[in-house]
């Protein structure tokens, strides 16, 4: 699951992802290699007001962030599937109807079959 970080202040923030942190949480390593194989932990760029989606759930293990969220300062919406399911049923309820009216229409494979074999027929003759 991902979610997105709304930074609620009028600065902008950046935050680091420590890697025994981020990266334990994230299960693979997200660290900036900075040349001879060294590397440096990624850091997060929260404009001021703006919304950062498609983040791993790992930030909110990452202590500045966690703090940040308790103080109010960033925001956290997680990015959970709509759900789906309990929309269709809700709609449903009309639909019968036409759908009922349009499954004559779902024979239209076989429809379709008869046409192709005249064509066919007419090709031949
Ligand atoms: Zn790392």
């Amino acid at each position: 699951m991902t979610v997105t970080l709304i930074n609620a202040l009028r600065r902008m923030k950046v935050v680091n992802l420590p890697h025994d942190v981020y990266c334990a949480a994230l299960g693979s390593c997200a660290c900036v290699e900075i040349g001879r194989g060294r590397r440096v932990a990624s850091s997060l760029t929260l404009p001021s007001g703006s919304a950062t989606g498609g983040l791993d759930e790992a930030v909110l293990l990452v202590p500045d962030i966690a703090r940040d969220v308790r103080a109010g300062e960033l925001r956290v919406r997680r990015e959970a599937p709509p759900p789906a399911h309990a929309r269709e049923p809700a709609s449903a309820p009309r639909r019968p109807a036409d759908g009922a009216a349009s499954h004559p229409g779902a024979g239209s494979p076989d429809a379709h079959r008869p046409t192709a074999g005249r064509t066919g027929r007419k090709k031949a003759r």
